[in-house]
């Protein structure tokens, strides 16, 4: 068993060609960086399409030995009950429907998740916290690849021990955040205005999020790799 390479299910998106001979065509798609990571931790990549039908959706979560949980759309607030506030972004409910659905499965099944920025979110929600819908300073007008802010990383937790460092800078694209933390769940990271930027469930199998894109990262910043080797090696066990 111990040297069966994983196979970590990848969050997929959802597009609508808008031009040309396909316009109004739906394509559903990861991006590439994420499949490189998880190549290099030495996992399986496969693509979760998004689908309705909660049979089906199980016995994809069934199927595969870790969850990775992609960026994208804001989630609509009414998983966390509160209104729409005017600065939210783009929503897509069959999206959200899908994903909570697929985070809810995967937990329960002890299978490790890991979350990417909207997959952070997403873990927040689904676990029982809310989310600020729109937040200032934290989308940067700069290279993807590049780190825009510093995080502080809270000692004894696990993401400090995958870093083996209390400070480390990254990129930002998010304009929404944790607002309150699920509970189980503690902060592992924050900016210097008080953005949670890392989360972490306290107990149980790896559940674990970041607020940043370190997919987009690895090239420059090669330490932001040992966050998909950690999660791969979890979801090797
Ligand atoms: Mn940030």
């Amino acid at each position: 068993m111990r040297d069966k390479k994983p196979i970590i299910g990848i969050l997929t998106n959802i597009f609508t060609i808008e031009e040309g001979q396909f316009a109004g065509m739906e394509r559903i798609y990861v991006n590439r960086e994420y499949v490189k990571t998880i190549l290099k931790a030495g996992g399986i990549p496969v693509m979760l399409p998004i689908i309705e039908d909660l049979e089906t959706i199980c016995k994809q979560i069934e199927n595969i030995d870790g969850l990775l949980l992609s960026g994208g759309q804001d989630l609509h607030p009414h998983h966390y009950n509160e209104e729409p506030s005017p600065k939210i972004g783009t929503i897509c409910l069959e999206r959200d429907r899908y994903e909570i659905a697929a985070v809810r499965h995967a937990s329960s099944l002890n299978i490790p998740i890991f979350g990417v920025c909207r997959g952070l979110q997403l873990l927040n929600v689904v676990f029982g916290g809310s989310l600020h819908q729109d937040i200032p300073g934290h989308s940067q007008k700069m290279k993807r690849e590049e780190a825009f802010h510093t995080i502080e990383i809270v000692p004894g937790t696990k993401m400090h021990k995958i870093f083996g460092a209390e400070k480390v800078k990254t990129n930002s694209f998010h304009h929404q955040a944790v607002k309150h933390l699920a509970p189980g769940f503690r902060a592992t990271a924050c900016a210097n205005d008080g953005t949670i930027e890392g989360i972490e469930r306290i107990e149980g199998s790896f559940v674990m999020g970041v607020q940043w894109h370190p997919e987009m990262m690895v090239n420059l910043h090669p330490e932001m790799q040992k966050l998909f080797d950690a999660f791969v090696a979890e979801a090797r066990q």
